[in-house]
């Protein structure tokens, strides 16, 4: 997951792969729920594991509901089976709408049947998002429900007991959120046991969808719900939760979206793959398909798995009524930049009590790259961006994932623009690796990818720099130093010299250049494997760094691992530390920066990092060995170190690590496109 304040998309040009998606959030937190509420144990498979299902569990444990993982995502649920273990509780529920509205409902009826008193409260945002209708549902029934903050709003206080009136039909909105009546298809068969219970919807519903999705889950859990039309729902008398023992979760409908839209928009010969949802997928965004086809996509169905190619292009402008897609419609928006006139898209009006007013963030976010967008109460309406009007954008992304993820849809842009996206931690909402699991699927031209060089003499600092610059952008980094250290470890493995004599020897030089060619090195979460070994410490020692001094000097040597260098630059980006990354490994790169250190400093330097590993050397000779180093390697023929003539100096002498970060990331700003 990404954790830095921003992550810069390079332009992307094609999309081809496979892709497996994290569960649907929807199906999720109501299983879980639901398998709390039945009698027995669930075993929930392919369970999203995300900020809104992590709320979710906390809350059920805090309720008294025993859980165990059984894997990454498997978890085994047993239900409380309609009682209440814990009578008192807070429950904090975050951003997450599918775990406040229907807790506040199974907790109402709960509480009302066997005392309690829960506290219920979010995030911000998520007091800010209306939950009125649904108290006034449940109040109307005879639930005691108190607002602790602004009426209307979350955080609440649910009490009991209190005596239910059953008999008359509880009437709630659909028109604001569907989530209301959903809340309420779920709690309250927890009362039907002796009289039908009817809810009738006032005002238009939206989402049908998604409500269509609860009838679903709640007829795996054994309580079939009468409808007619979508204005009156019924749960029969001594209806009952049963577990079905075990629940598989589809992947996120809504979450293939985006994937759907990469496919559409850069999948040539070989289509984009998404496993975990197919055509006969149970949730209502799975109709972004047809929206997707219409706007010209290829997009093949098979059980299970979704096959899309790019077929119309420029893409077909659209003007759709979205009432039934709300969170994939966002998808839409993007695509309407690469279509082949104004797209409107109509029935959003549920957009704006969202993690964020997402009508409003998507206007906003757009035209900052350069698009012109119409906003109404309930309605979008965004026009095709011409090639030479598209403009490199910073997009802020309110804590909302879909804003984020949507937005990474535009590095697709003919300008070949970068795209910076905020915050972009904000998809662990719904899809943690969501940034990851893209660049399997999406290439960029290597031209294209940024690069950051740190070359630099000998203890300098580079490595430790270079670390923490990409750990700020979130970029790969290619300590290249390391290769050369496994090249030294692996020769005195395969018995092959490499003191200078031997080096004279042009069959050994043969021998290592081939050795370096063909390295079974791996590099994996800050270790170095070799052959199969971890060798991350064996490469530190002072004895692995003489030999790489050795082998780097030698033209062969480093012809042989050119290439495999170069095949670091992947998305999103590049940090490279070592002597020649700027002048000859990527002569390219967007920043250069030439390190260097007072020779005292760096023996200094030196000095301490060996004696924290008990490693003794006089500073002396760490200050003789550097300075003999220092020269050898400017007067060396093969690679001398030399600043490259567009190297940026920093002596970092008198400065602390941080200090030298904001220095490189401060010059690293002014080469990106997008302002301070
Ligand atoms: O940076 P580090 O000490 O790990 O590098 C080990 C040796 O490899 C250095 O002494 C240097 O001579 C050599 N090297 C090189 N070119 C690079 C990186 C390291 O010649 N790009």
């Amino acid at each position: 997951m990404y954790t830095t304040a921003f992550v810069d998309l390079p332009p992307l040009r094609r999309a081809a792969g496979t892709v497996r998606l994290p569960g649907s959030k929807s199906i999720s937190n109501r299983v879980l729920l639901l398998a709390a509420l039945s009698e027995g144990r669930t075993v929930v498979r392919d369970l999203l594991d995300s900020d809104d299902t992590r709320v979710m569990l906390q809350a059920l444990q805090t309720l008294g509901c025993q859980l165990q993982r059984l894997d990454a995502t498997t978890v085994a649920v047993d239900g409380l089976g309609g009682r209440l273990p814990v009578p008192q509780a807070s429950l904090f529920l975050g951003n997450a709408g599918t775990a406040m509205r229907p807790l506040t409902a199974a907790l109402a009826v709960l509480c009302a049947r066997h005392g309690g008193t829960f506290e219920l409260s979010g995030v911000p945002r998520m007091h800010e998002r209306p939950i009125g209708d649904l108290v006034e549902a449940l109040r109307q029934l005879g639930a005691r429900i108190d607002y602790l903050g602004q009426a209307g709003y979350p955080p609440l206080r649910v009490q009991g007991p209190a005596a239910l009136q059953l008999q008359a039909p509880i009437r709630v909105r659909g028109d604001v959120s569907s989530q209301f009546l959903t809340a309420l298809l779920l709690a309250l068969p927890l009362a039907a046991q002796t009289q039908p219970i009817t809810i009738e919807v006032a005002g238009e519903l939206i989402s049908k969808p998604y409500v269509d999705l609860t009838l679903k889950l709640l007829a795996r859990f054994g309580v079939d719900v009468q409808r007619s039309g979508w204005q009156r729902f019924t749960i029969p008398s001594g209806a009952r939760y049963r577990t079905p023992a075990e629940v598989h979760v589809e992947g996120d409908a809504s979450s293939a979206s985006y994937f759907i839209a990469a496919g559409a928009l850069a999948a040539s010969e070989q289509p984009v793959t998404i496993e975990g949802v197919g055509l006969d997928s149970i949730q209502g965004d799975i109709a972004f398909v047809e929206a997707a086809r219409a706007m010209g996509a290829h997009i093949d169905g098979a059980a299970n798995r979704l096959h899309v190619r790019r077929g119309a292009w420029p893409l077909r402008a659209l003007d759709l009524d979205c009432n039934a897609i709300p969170d994939a419609a966002m998808t839409l928006a993007v695509l309407a930049l690469y279509a082949d006139g104004p797209t409107t898209l109509r029935g959003i009006g549920s957009w704006r009590v969202k993690e964020t007013d997402r009508i409003t963030a998507m206007a906003t976010e757009l035209r900052k790259f350069g698009a012109e967008v119409e906003a109404g109460a309930d309605w979008l309406r965004v026009h095709p961006l011409p090639a030479a009007q598209w403009r490199a954008a910073a997009i802020h992304t309110y804590d909302d994932h879909r804003m984020a993820m949507c937005a990474s849809l535009a590095a697709f842009n003919p300008a070949r623009l970068p795209v910076r996206i905020l915050d972009p931690k904000c998809v662990a909402k719904t899809f943690p690796d969501y940034f990851e699991t893209l660049w399997q699927v999406v290439q960029a031209d290597p031209a294209d990818i940024p690069v950051l060089c740190i070359d630099g003499p000998s203890a300098s600092g580079k490595g430790t720099l270079a670390a923490a610059v990409a750990q700020r952008l979130g970029y790969h980094v290619l300590d290249s130093g390391a290769l050369y250290r496994l090249v030294g470890l692996a020769a005195a493995r395969a018995g092959l010299p490499t003191d200078e004599a031997a080096l004279a020897d042009a069959a050994v030089v043969a021998q290592l250049a081939e050795l370096a060619r063909t390295l079974a090195a791996r590099f994996e979460g800050g270790h170095i494997w070799l052959d199969g070994c971890d060798v991350t410490e064996a490469l530190r020692s002072e004895q692995a760094g003489a030999a790489a001094s050795r082998v780097s000097a030698l033209a062969p040597v480093r012809q042989a691992l050119l290439q495999w260098q170069r095949s670091w630059r992947r998305l999103p980006g590049l940090v490279a530390d070592g002597r020649d990354m700027g002048t000859v490994v990527f002569p390219d790169a967007t920043l250069k920066v030439f390190l260097t250190a007072s020779a005292h400093a760096r023996a200094q330097r030196r000095y301490e990092q060996l004696r924290a590993r008990n490693e003794h050397v006089s500073i002396d000779d760490l200050l003789a060995d550097i300075e003999a180093r220092d020269t050898r390697d400017r007067a060396r023929s093969v690679a001398p170190l030399q600043p490259a003539e567009d190297a940026l100096l920093l002596d970092n002498t008198h400065q602390t690590l941080d200090e030298s970060v904001e220095t490189v990331l401060a010059w690293w700003a002014q080469r990106r496109p997008f302002g301070a």
